[in-house]
């Protein structure tokens, strides 16, 4: 059994793939070729926001929305300590300091009243100015977008999504990578939308910004590429890679994303009376980037891994370590994150695709039964 089946969502796609990939090899524009401006289109319109463009991969789109913002030192940023590396990780990246905030035991998510918690100690401390929030979508799930928001404002930070595992993902309708003030998105081949390689995306309806970003992704150019007004990057993504995610996006949106939540329906239904399983608010819809259980500790999670490895299913442990206790971050004022460094212990993530069949299913949570 795969973790995540891209071999097999290849198969399914083949015909279509091939070709998208072939006519891209043929057309000589390799690089910002046709098929990169007609995935922006449509990737905008997907979200419902004005502005996409794509880049080299989803930790250089958060650094992309950064610099349009002119985050640098002296700067605080806002990160949910239970997230992968790269959400705090272009913080230092720009000069600015990264500080943690809890999350949600349910949700995984960033928790709102610790945010605040967190922004006033930074004002008390009046060594730094607090200036972003970065809100994950984690494993798929939008953050609580409407609690979020209303610290931002009442601070003054800028929000930063950071969907790169929460395309597709929405509250009350309305789609993850249009919450944010900037929004990104990563198309790691893993991630619910990826591609053959690294691919990302920066999302606003900011007009200004949205200039920035494109100056900044293509070496801070002005007028024309050889007129370079400010110190930019080369992140771009292939034309061969705009190619495979529009055959992507359109089964994403025809049939992937509806069938990963059914996935997700039957393993809940199997397994919400012996574990705790994901939570999914009222008005949310998830993209399943994750399917992620809660055990009771460490040893109950360790031994059930230990279990389903020898059944020959493969589970993952996202995330091990909490961003607070990360060694690059040692130098760091250390808010303490109780949630999240005991999520680090009890976190499972099964295997989890839209082209998983029921007898999958079956067969994972047999063995989650039995294990435990
Ligand atoms: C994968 C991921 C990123 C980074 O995306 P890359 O394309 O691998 O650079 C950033 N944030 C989160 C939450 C991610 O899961």
């Amino acid at each position: 059994m795969e973790f995540r089946d891209l071999k097999k969502q290849y198969q399914v796609l083949k015909e279509d793939m091939d070709k998208a990939i072939l006519d891209a090899v043929a057309s000589g524009a390799y690089i910002m070729g046709q098929p990169v401006r007609e995935l922006e289109k449509q990737l905008a319109e997907y979200v419902g926001v004005k502005h996409c463009l794509t880049c080299a991969n989803g930790t250089d789109a958060l650094t992309l929305a950064l610099k349009a913002w002119g985050i640098g030192p002296g700067d605080a940023v806002f990160v949910p300590d239970f997230t992968f590396f790269s959400s705090a990780e272009v913080v230092p990246l720009e000069g600015a300091e990264p500080v943690f905030v809890d999350v949600c035991e349910e949700t995984f998510n960033l928790d709102a009243a610790d945010l605040e918690r967190a922004v006033r100690a930074v004002l008390a401390e009046g060594r730094l100015r607090p200036r972003v929030v970065v809100a994950v979508d984690l494993f798929g799930l939008p953050a609580d977008y409407k609690a979020i928001r209303a610290v931002a404002d009442k601070y003054g930070l800028l929000i930063l999504e950071d969907g790169a595992q929460g395309f597709g993902g929405t509250i009350d309708g309305k789609r993850a990578c249009s919450f944010g003030d900037i929004a990104t998105t990563s198309f790691f081949p893993a991630k619910p939308v990826g591609c053959y390689g690294d691919g990302g995306a920066v999302f606003t309806d900011n007009d200004e910004w949205a200039a920035l970003i494109e100056s900044y992704r293509v070496h801070g150019k002005g007028q024309f590429k050889y007129d370079n007004v400010r110190i930019g990057m080369n992140s771009r993504l292939d034309t061969v890679q705009a190619a495979v995610l529009q055959v992507k996006l359109k089964a994403f949106d025809e049939y992937e994303l509806a069938d990963i939540n059914l996935a997700a329906l039957q393993y809940t239904k199997r397994l919400k009376d012996i574990v705790a399983t994901p939570v999914v608010p009222e008005g949310f819809l998830s993209s399943w980037a994750q399917y992620t259980i809660r055990l009771r500790d460490k040893a109950q999670r360790d031994a059930l891994q230990a279990a389903l490895k020898a059944e020959g299913i493969p589970s993952m442990v996202y995330y091990p370590k909490p961003m607070h206790l990360q060694t690059a971050f040692a130098g760091l004022t250390r808010n303490l994150c109780p949630i999240a460094t005991s999520l680090c212990d009890r976190v499972l993530s099964l295997p989890m695709h839209p082209y998983l069949t029921t007898e999958q299913i079956d067969t994972v949570c047999t063995a989650i039964r039995k294990a435990l």
